[in-house]
């Protein structure tokens, strides 16, 4: 069978799907083809997981059927294909992020995993007592907690760029807040709780003037925009699998080599030495240095499938499909009574959060549930960002590249009878 995917390949010009051709995509996607309490699935959480198309599960149901064995180590021919299948996921990084030398993806579990592998490592390798970290105020808990942890480890200070009531940054508050003792920034591209795009171009461009490296965290991004790494000028970035339609458990950290070169160990164990005595051990270099212990092997297999999946329809394509459902959604929400956006930032991608005063988000994500409309309620692991607007939770909904306008129309519905509900 064909998907989609092949089936628009080459299509042209960035422009979103025609109406055939997101019917092919969504029928890629096996698990939106099904009722929930007896209406339809419309999912609108691709910011938390994306849904996975068939050639993603084949290629990790492929993989334990036929091709499994332990990595790297194996001299017969199922540990070779497991290995081929296991570096197929760093070669599709690579490929995706425009990087020539793939020994600068490093596997990890995801997002998490990869900054707290440049924050303890690096951190360890280059923070002292007085130094700063430079982050912002929309980060995710994860681009908060593993540098708070190595700061206060290292006696090191972490300094927040402040954000606007539209959840914008100020380039000149970023390069007004690097200073002579700023070791790393690290700021988030997309935001998953606002939708705000941040100008990582231009804050990287401000750091490397002053010799500082920048980590972006890319989870909300590779799924909806191209992204170039020596474009963008960042020296880290950090992705997961499960947000670009691959499996959990799998994503990567791609660094530049010379720092993944001078970076410790983050973790010990197998993969990760080149010789193990008890008076000293020697260790392998970039990646396999950073990967201890048997991988997520169909993970990477599954990743792999996934970065075909997003090239063969084009990332430019579904990037002019989102924003045009992001559109026709604000427009639609603005329809509807009491409703208040949070994030108006210039700069939108993927997410909606949105609050009703006098209604919690929980109790509208519980109704909308029982419409068959999937959507996340809460603080989307970014806390500073709620209480910045003074709320507890939102509600959010965020999209993919199979979501249709039909799904925004279900959503309005849907917020129209949470209004009815509480009236
Ligand atoms: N950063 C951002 C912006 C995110 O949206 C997320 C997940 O929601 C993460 C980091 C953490 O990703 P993971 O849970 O896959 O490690």
């Amino acid at each position: 069978m064909v998907s989609s995917a092949e089936a628009l390949q080459g299509a042209g010009a960035a422009r979103g799907f025609s109406e055939v051709e997101l019917a092919r995509v969504r029928d890629d996607f096996p698990i939106l083809d099904q009722r929930v309490h007896d209406r339809p699935l419309v999912y609108l959480d691709s910011a938390a997981s994306t849904q996975k198309p068939r050639s993603v599960i084949d290629a990790v149901s492929h993989l334990y059927a036929f091709d499994y064995a332990n990595v790297h180590r194996g001299v017969y021919e199922l540990s070779e294909r497991a290995t081929r299948a296991y570096e197929s996921g760093r070669t599709a990084i690579a490929r995706l992020l425009g990087v020539p030398d793939p020994r600068e993806v490093v596997l990890v579990r995801g997002t998490t995993d990869a900054i707290n592998l440049v924050a303890s490592s690096f951190g360890r390798g280059r923070l002292g007592a007085g130094d700063e970290v430079l982050i912002t105020a929309m980060e995710h808990h994860s681009n908060i907690v593993p540098w708070q942890l190595v700061c206060r480890e290292r006696g090191a200070k972490l300094r927040v760029v402040p954000m606007n009531e539209r959840g914008e940054i100020s380039l000149d508050d970023v390069e007004a807040m690097m200073g002579e003792r700023t070791r790393i920034v690290s700021v988030v591209h997309i935001s998953n709780a606002l939708g705000t795009v941040n100008p990582v171009r231009e804050i990287c461009e401000r750091a490397r003037a002053r010799g500082i490296p920048v980590l972006v965290d890319g989870a909300q991004a590779v799924a909806r925009t191209p992204v170039d790494v020596a474009a963008l000028g960042c020296d880290f970035y950090a992705l997961s699998g499960h947000k670009l339609y691959g499996p959990s458990g799998i994503g990567a950290l791609w660094g530049r080599l010379d720092l993944l070169e001078e970076m410790p160990p983050y973790q010990g164990g197998g993969e990760m030495i080149a010789t193990v005595r008890f008076e000293e051990t020697t260790y392998a270099e970039p990646p396999a240095k950073f990967e201890a212990g048997t991988p997520n092997i169909a993970g990477a297999a599954g990743l792999a499938a996934a970065v075909d999946y997003v090239e063969a329809l084009g990332l430019e394509r579904i990037a002019a499909h989102e924003d045009e459902l992001l559109r026709y959604a604000e427009a639609r929400l603005a329809e509807v009574p009491g409703l208040r956006r949070i994030g108006t930032a210039a700069e939108r991608a993927g997410a909606l959060s949105f609050v009703f005063d006098e209604i919690h988000a929980h109790d509208v994500g519980t109704i909308l549930d029982r419409e068959g409309v999937a959507i996340r309620t809460g603080h989307h692991c970014a806390q500073p960002v709620m209480e910045f607007f003074g709320v507890p939770a939102t509600a959010r909904a965020s999209f993919g590249v199979y979501n249709t306008s039909a799904d925004v129309d279900a959503l309005v519905d849907g917020l129209m009878r949470v209004r009815e509900i509480f009236a």
